[in-house]
């Protein structure tokens, strides 16, 4: 666990998201949830060393970051988009189980008498907590996901962007919202903060902004190449699966077994993005591991 201000924690190496939390004079809230059981149990022995957990905020809908708010029985803060995709996005308990037993065998046991917690207070566009001395501004910023929010703590000049950033891994689109996401990387570059939790990846400055955003725009400039070259939406995606250029930063653990069908969801997303198709009928339970 870092350390990154007096007030503000975040874990960069469980399995999954990097959750964080912020200690406030009312109490701690939390920043996202970590995925793995056994990571869930220490998270919430260090978290009650520094007070008593008031809130979980999840800054998206994906399983890493939402699966152990089960482990905190305190209410859950979100976009209002995430709290509808909330239940497709952990999927049935069968399913939930399985991916346990993949990655934490020795935490199933901590599953038998789980009860999901989803957002039971949302919000859609801005939502600020006052906390004693503690203003915490959550603000919606469409990238990643359509409902991906960022956490701005200005008086410890932090901010926590969910997977608006990922420092030095592979950057992942498949449920993207690609042209807003580079505006998302503009709000964030003009917030007064000295330090950026990511999603994925150490916790870093603004000196990441810059390479997101150039490799959001390379990977939609190649697409339309492809486009303008008067390619079928199949040749499209063929040809930007296998562009090497495009996943040369590392992939978090675990996850070489599901690249090749995260490649092709991340050119079907951008492909849908950019000749706008609609997304109608498109199934997204699956798309959610990350
Ligand atoms: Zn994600």
């Amino acid at each position: 666990m870092e350390r990154i201000t007096r007030n503000v924690f975040a874990e960069t190496a469980f399995r999954g998201c990097n959750p964080g939390f912020i200690i406030t004079g009312q109490g701690v809230v939390m920043i996202d949830t970590p995925q793995r059981p056994s990571d869930a149990i220490k998270w919430k022995d260090e978290i009650t060393k520094y007070g008593q957990p008031l809130y979980i905020i999840n800054t998206e809908n994906h399983q890493d970051h939402i699966t152990g708010n089960a482990f905190f029985p305190i209410p859950v803060i979100a976009h209002q988009g995430t709290k509808d995709l909330f239940s497709m996005s952990l999927g049935s308990m069968e399913e939930l189980k399985q991916r346990i037993q993949e990655i934490d065998p020795d935490g199933l046991h901590l599953m038998e008498n789980y009860q999901p917690n989803p957002p039971t207070i949302t919000f859609t566009h801005r939502l600020t907590l006052y906390l004693a001395e503690h203003i915490i501004e959550l603000i919606h910023l469409p990238g990643h996901t359509p409902n991906e929010i960022a956490v701005y703590i200005p008086n410890e000049k932090v901010v926590f962007t969910g997977d608006n950033v990922f420092n030095n891994i592979q950057v992942f689109l498949h449920q993207a919202k690609p042209k807003e996401w580079l505006n998302s990387l503009e709000v964030i570059k003009n917030m007064e903060i000295d330090h950026i939790v990511p999603g994925h990846g150490e916790v870093c400055g603004k000196e990441v902004l810059g390479p997101m955003g150039e490799y959001i725009e390379m990977y939609m400039g190649e697409m339309q190449k492809a486009i303008d070259a008067g390619m079928e939406k199949e040749e499209v995606i063929e040809k930007i699966c296998g562009m090497e250029s495009l996943y040369q930063r590392p992939l978090p653990p675990g996850i070489e077994a599901y690249i090749h069908m995260i490649k092709r969801m991340m050119a079907e997303r951008v492909y849908e993005d950019l000749s706008a198709l609609p997304a109608a009928g498109r199934r997204q339970a699956g798309l959610t591991i990350l």
